[in-house]
């Protein structure tokens, strides 16, 4: 049994005194060898104004907290934006960097994903590189050349000694918040093909895990979670409520144990 990463990225979901109560509730649940910090990497990633509470309350154990984007220059004249300084010094460990709604609601090009990227890592975040394909894309067979695409253009702005701080975060752009999952076998392939690109990159020393994310709940963790290149998820709207979070790790564990 591997070492599961579970992220919940919060989106625009939760006031400070929510995400409070939901580490209460974290805390309760994640008592005991069930959750030992080698077995599960829990990483929240609230709104930027709940981080300070959710970090207050966050419980003792393997969980940490991140933001869901930052901008790549340190301050200045950039009305709306949150620098990766300042989310370090506020205390996150992590950031999330080209999520599918970043890249297609706002804007984002792959420039301005690797320019991020970089900032995150140079500011000693653990950076969750997110990336994946359309809908058209996937039909029109595309999907791999997409994803090499996004990655290639990315990893290039990787310093090397940073590398063993990046996480990549398949995400199919049709699957996330649809209801809709790629199979494992999809899933599979790409973060296994995503993998093999991280190495030929950076080499065996920085082993760089891949998580899926799209649609992951309870039903369909222990399946995608068990694939051998899949070390775990970014979940949206399965990590609002603390039962339906926990329940795609423990239903992982399940498949395992018994
Ligand atoms: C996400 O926000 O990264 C995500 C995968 O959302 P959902 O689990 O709701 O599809």
């Amino acid at each position: 049994m591997k070492k599961i990463y579970l992220y919940g990225n919060w989106k625009m979901n939760m006031l400070p005194e929510e995400g409070e109560e939901f580490c209460r509730s974290l805390a309760d649940r994640i008592s005991g060898r069930l959750y030992g910090s080698d077995l599960v990497d829990i990483c929240l990633f609230p709104p930027f104004l709940a981080i300070p509470a959710v970090l207050k309350a966050l419980p003792a154990g393997p969980v940490s907290a991140g933001a869901q984007d930052g901008y790549f220059e340190d301050r200045g004249a950039f009305t709306g934006a949150v620098s990766m300084t300042m989310v370090r010094s506020v205390g996150c460990s992590h950031v999330l960097v080209g999520h599918s709604e970043r890249r297609h609601i706002f804007g984002e090009t792959d420039e301005v994903v690797a320019m991020k990227l970089k900032k995150a890592l140079n500011s000693g975040l653990k950076t969750v590189l997110c990336f994946g394909e359309t809908l058209e894309e996937r039909e029109g067979g595309k999907t791999i050349q997409v994803v090499q695409d996004q990655l290639l253009s990315a990893f290039q702005s990787v310093p090397e000694v940073r590398a063993r701080d990046l996480v990549l975060a398949y995400e199919p752009v049709w699957a996330i918040g649809t209801g809709k999952n790629a199979s494992p076998d999809d899933a599979q392939e790409v973060c296994a093909f995503a993998a093999k690109l991280a190495l030929e990159a950076f080499g065996s020393g920085s082993l760089i895990p891949v998580l899926y994310g799209g649609s992951v709940k309870d039903s369909n963790a222990a399946e995608l979670l068990s694939r051998q290149d899949i070390y775990g998820a970014l979940v949206g709207g399965a990590s609002l409520k603390v039962d339906s979070f926990l329940a795609i790790y423990e239903n992982y564990r399940k498949a395992f144990t018994g």
